[in-house]
């Protein structure tokens, strides 16, 4: 079940590896100045970026054969210098009426990531993973089961939302021609263990076309297991993107076993992180919870999180479990499930059960990617 090669770490006899190295360097992994450096060190002329990010990012087309406004004979070179192709698709698995498509990619050196589109009625949400596997180890993430393979570079991150955004502009989506609206870091990895890439990757999904996508920073969430430094440097980005915290327990006790970084940072550091972030950027924090039977859903929890959140610039969104293969657990009662977004609401904190879509089409972070 592994999902690719794992780095080995220093003084590990480093094997030959033809998966080994970084991915190719695509325009999505600089900026526009770094862009025309490139053509100029290909010898190609620099003005030439600038039509090429609209390619990639206003037409979402890496195929040179639809680069009319270029003259043919450069197509390719361009091509080979800006956009090597990074993603191929491996599986797609569609429920929801062709509403819901999860798709399992390949990297160049093997690795599998997934990627969600959501569409609703108001709103399209990308769904993407920052990391091939991840580290974090938390026992009830399929992901966390295989490890960290390696950081995805920003054009395999901003590749998976141009996917999207082309089957979409495409009309490939039930519901007409439209848009990605939201994006959230919630597939494979912990975004914050990758900080500078995906820093590159909150400016450009936020950059007007043509440099860059042009998505609203307020509909975009990143999700952390709760690095705790890094939180707060993120609040100093001066960019209002949501941040969502995966605490699943109140408690430490709890939390050390279920979010196993929280033996390092414990939860009232993590959660004056939290009220910390939301006074910076003045959003409204998520907290993500996976209700798991008779684990973390017991009502006295429910009063110890309400008591630890109340009054303060929160949001509550509970999960019910989307139990991996072979797990010992699973999805809370739904009585158990009804008294504890009651006993939250008693103390005033907003809280709502997230709408589980894909569970079909193994929706639930690294699911797939660990089937294969
Ligand atoms: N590493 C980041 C982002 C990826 S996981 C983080 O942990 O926040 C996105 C969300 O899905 C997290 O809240 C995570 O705890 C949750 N999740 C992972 N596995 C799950 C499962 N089997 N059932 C329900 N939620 C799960």
């Amino acid at each position: 079940m592994s999902t690719g090669p794992v780095i080995p770490m220093v003084g590990e006899l480093i094997l030959e590896s033809p998966r080994r190295g970084k991915p190719p360097r695509h325009l999505a992994d600089l900026d526009q100045a770094g862009r025309r450096g490139a053509l100029v060190e290909a010898g190609l002329p620099a003005y030439r970026a600038d039509q090429i990010s609209r390619h990639f990012f206003s037409h979402y087309s890496s195929d040179p054969t639809t680069w009319t406004d270029i003259p043919a004979a450069e197509r390719e070179k361009l091509a080979a210098a800006l956009t090597p192709q990074l993603l191929t698709p491996v599986k797609e698995l569609q429920c929801d009426g062709g509403t819901t498509r999860k798709t399992l990619w390949r990297l160049f050196d093997g690795s599998l990531v997934e990627s969600v589109l959501m569409r609703y009625p108001d709103r399209v949400t990308m769904c993407i993973s920052s990391q091939a596997g991840c580290g974090m180890n938390c026992p009830f993430c399929a992901t966390g089961q295989g490890g960290l393979t390696r950081n995805l570079s920003a054009a395999e991150i901003l590749s998976q939302v141009v996917a999207g955004s082309a089957d979409l502009a495409a009309g490939l989506v039930p519901g007409g021609p439209g848009r990605v609206s939201n994006v959230v870091f919630m597939g494979m990895g912990e975004p914050l263990a990758n900080f500078n890439t995906l820093v590159h990757v909150l400016k450009t999904l936020t950059t007007p076309q043509p440099h860059g996508m042009g998505i609203g920073a307020r509909g975009i969430t990143v999700s952390t297991v709760g690095l705790v430094p890094r939180m707060k440097e993120l609040a100093q980005l001066g960019l209002p993107v949501r941040l969502a915290l995966s605490l699943h327990a109140p408690d430490d006790e709890l939390r050390d076993t279920l979010v196993p970084v929280n033996t390092r940072w414990k939860v009232s550091e993590v959660l004056k992180a939290a009220w910390e972030y939301a006074e910076v950027t003045r959003r409204r924090v998520s907290i993500e919870y996976a209700l798991i039977k008779d684990i973390n859903d017991q009502a006295w929890r429910a009063d110890l999180l309400g008591d630890r959140l109340r009054g303060k610039l929160v949001h509550v969104n509970l999960i019910p479990l989307n139990p991996t293969p072979g797990s010992k657990w699973t999805a809370s009662r739904p009585e158990d499930e009804r008294e504890f977004v009651r006993r939250l609401e008693a103390k005033g904190v907003t809280v709502t059960v997230r709408e589980t879509r894909g569970r079909e089409i193994d929706g639930a972070c690294g699911q797939l990617a660990a089937a294969e």
